[in-house]
């Protein structure tokens, strides 16, 4: 429902909480996040609101980190459950993904995965791309050329964000049917599935199109199609209320 992804000089947990907050409005069931910190991958999710997640990690507090993703979820598949709840990750722990909308041939993924010995541990649809995900990076090393050969293979509607415990100051992004928005601030940058994420950091942003890979660092992004060929990007100003 709700996705955000940051890498910068902030506190990724801060960054990523505040702007799930600011698409609250959306509506929700349960809400999650990850961060690269201490050369791995922290995650917490929590079914119900985001106070749920905030205590969670007042309790346990996940390592300091400067890049994470972070999403609030409409089930669509399995129920509201902090198990079902995104990021999910593949078995190794190595990578997390955030999802919006509903990937079609999930069944016939879970089923191949499982053939070779993936252990899928959620109700969802998504928990397929992070085991999927795992696989490509494990072959090329780089999380957008692993991000472009899993969605090649999926069906349906998606906006996806993920973090490789490998690749601390990388996020990667894809969108299909589904909206996904990058901002570039000063050596910070942004992702969302809504600009409302974020305005308050940065009024510059660029608008993912169809089918298109989004690879943001610190200092800029680099987007590409789903085919691997560069993608010219537009940069705009985002001239929106923030007290609307
Ligand atoms: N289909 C996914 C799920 O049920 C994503 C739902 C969403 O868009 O929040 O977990």
């Amino acid at each position: 429902c709700g996705i955000v992804g940051y890498v910068g000089g902030q506190s990724a947990q801060d960054v990523v909480v505040a702007g799930l907050k600011r698409l609250e409005y959306r509506g929700y069931d349960s809400a999650g996040i990850a961060v690269l910190a201490d050369g791995g991958l922290a995650a917490a999710k929590k079914a119900g609101k985001l106070v749920n997640l905030e205590k969670a990690l007042g309790e346990h507090p996940l390592p300091a980190g400067t890049a994470g993703i972070g999403h609030t979820r409409w089930a669509t598949h399995g129920g509201p459950t902090d198990a079902n709840a995104h990021p999910h990750l593949d078995n190794a722990g190595h990578v997390a993904v955030v999802h919006n909308g509903i990937i079609e041939n999930f069944a016939a993924l879970r089923t191949e995965l499982g053939e070779r010995g993936h252990d899928l541990l959620s109700e969802t649809d998504t928990e397929t791309v992070a085991h999927l995900l795992a696989e490509a990076y494990s072959q090329s090393g780089e999380p957008a050329e692993a991000m472009r050969q899993v969605c090649r293979r999926l069906e349906g509607a998606f906006t996806l964000v993920a973090v490789f415990a490998d690749a601390p100051d990388v996020v990667v992004g894809a969108r299909r049917n589904s909206p996904l928005v990058v901002g570039l601030g000063d050596d910070e940058s942004f992702l969302a599935s809504d600009v409302a994420a974020f305005i308050e950091h940065t009024r510059s942003a660029i608008e993912l199109g169809q089918d298109q890979v989004v690879e943001l660092r610190r200092d800029g992004v680099l987007v590409t199609g789903f085919d691997g060929r560069p993608a010219e990007v537009r940069e705009y100003h985002v001239d929106w209320d923030a007290s609307a």
